[in-house]
């Protein structure tokens, strides 16, 4: 399995080298909307299936050929806390660079003490919870047997106290599931107690595992917005298809990943998750209204920001 992907620009995160630090797909939890696809191993059990030596070679190769990294992040092909070597190949990255870290995790093992202790060296935990009810975590997350919801949300409350880093907790919304009322009031209540620096809020809008698993219109994620609280960002990549607004914030996507620095189509089209054609055209667009220009380098094509004066 490869350990290391990118760095892929990302629209939170910058230019971000992936890590992945546990065999596709291995995680706690079967969510309906997993753009990988359904769990193969769902389980608990935290296995060294890479041991950190092996990891921080990776690494330590990939920072010699790429100087534009903006976060290290782990993710990837299931849930990385499975791996228990985790706390101490963040102490090795941090004794290699001074580049952030960050870990994207589903939260469901912070309940545990070695969980929080090994992630407490990361500049950024981006925890996700879908839903503060027994029933919605059942239907929408598939968990293994023993997790529990309750302990779960515990478990963040405890990690936010511990740690002195930024925390992000993203909530992702499917049709039908957890967007009604009663959801968003046990999610409000949580995102209370847990005190997050900010909360992400995203829908359905990559290949879910499952076909039923659907995205939230626009109106109502506004709606879902307010209730959750002013630290809430709407986040979705690319929004709601066919609409005006997909097209906008597709084109504002594009122009804030452009800021930080240049990229290729490629780039564009694999971290927004877009058909090359697609960038292509909207980046026509920008060009002629003078937000970007083309620049050639060692036989690529870069898009850069325009600046004006
Ligand atoms: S937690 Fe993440 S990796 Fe695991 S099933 Fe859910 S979306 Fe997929």
């Amino acid at each position: 399995m490869s350990i290391i992907y990118g760095p892929v620009p990302s629209r939170r995160l910058g230019f971000s080298l992936g890590v992945d630090i546990v065999p596709f797909k291995t995680c706690t939890l079967d969510c309906i909307y997993c753009q990988l696809g359904r769990t193969t191993l769902r389980t608990v059990r935290r296995r060294e299936y890479i041991g950190k030596k092996d990891v921080l070679k990776e690494i330590r190769k990939c920072l010699r050929n790429h100087k534009f990294i903006d976060y290290i992040t782990f993710a990837g092909s299931g849930e990385p806390t499975l791996n228990p070597g985790i706390g101490g190949i963040i102490a090795g990255i941090k004794e290699m660079t001074d580049t952030p870290v960050a870990v994207l995790t589903n939260g469901t093992l912070l309940y545990r003490r070695d969980v929080r202790r090994d992630l407490l060296g990361a500049d950024l935990v981006v925890p996700s919870l879908d839903s503060a009810t027994v029933r919605g975590f059942g239907k929408i997350n598939r968990p293994y047997s023993s997790l529990d919801v309750g302990r779960i949300i515990d478990g963040i409350v405890k990690f936010r106290r511990e740690y002195k880093g930024k925390l992000w907790l993203e909530i992702m919304f499917v049709k039908g599931y957890n967007d009604t009322d009663a959801e968003i009031d046990g999610l409000r209540k949580a995102v209370k107690a847990i005190k997050p620096d900010r909360v992400h809020l995203n829908t359905v809008v990559r290949p879910p595992a499952e076909e039923f698993a659907g995205i939230v219109g626009k109106v109502r994620m506004k709606n879902i917005a307010k209730k959750i609280g002013k630290e809430c960002d709407i986040i979705c990549d690319v929004k709601w298809k066919n609409s005006e607004l997909f097209i906008d914030d597709l084109r504002e996507t594009m122009m804030d990943i452009i800021k930080r620095r240049p990229v290729t189509v490629r780039d564009l089209s694999l971290s927004l998750g877009v058909k090359k054609g697609e960038v292509v055209k909207n980046f026509l667009v920008l060009e002629k209204l003078g937000m970007i220009k083309v620049e050639k380098k060692n036989n690529k094509t870069f898009l850069k920001e325009k600046k004006n004066g």
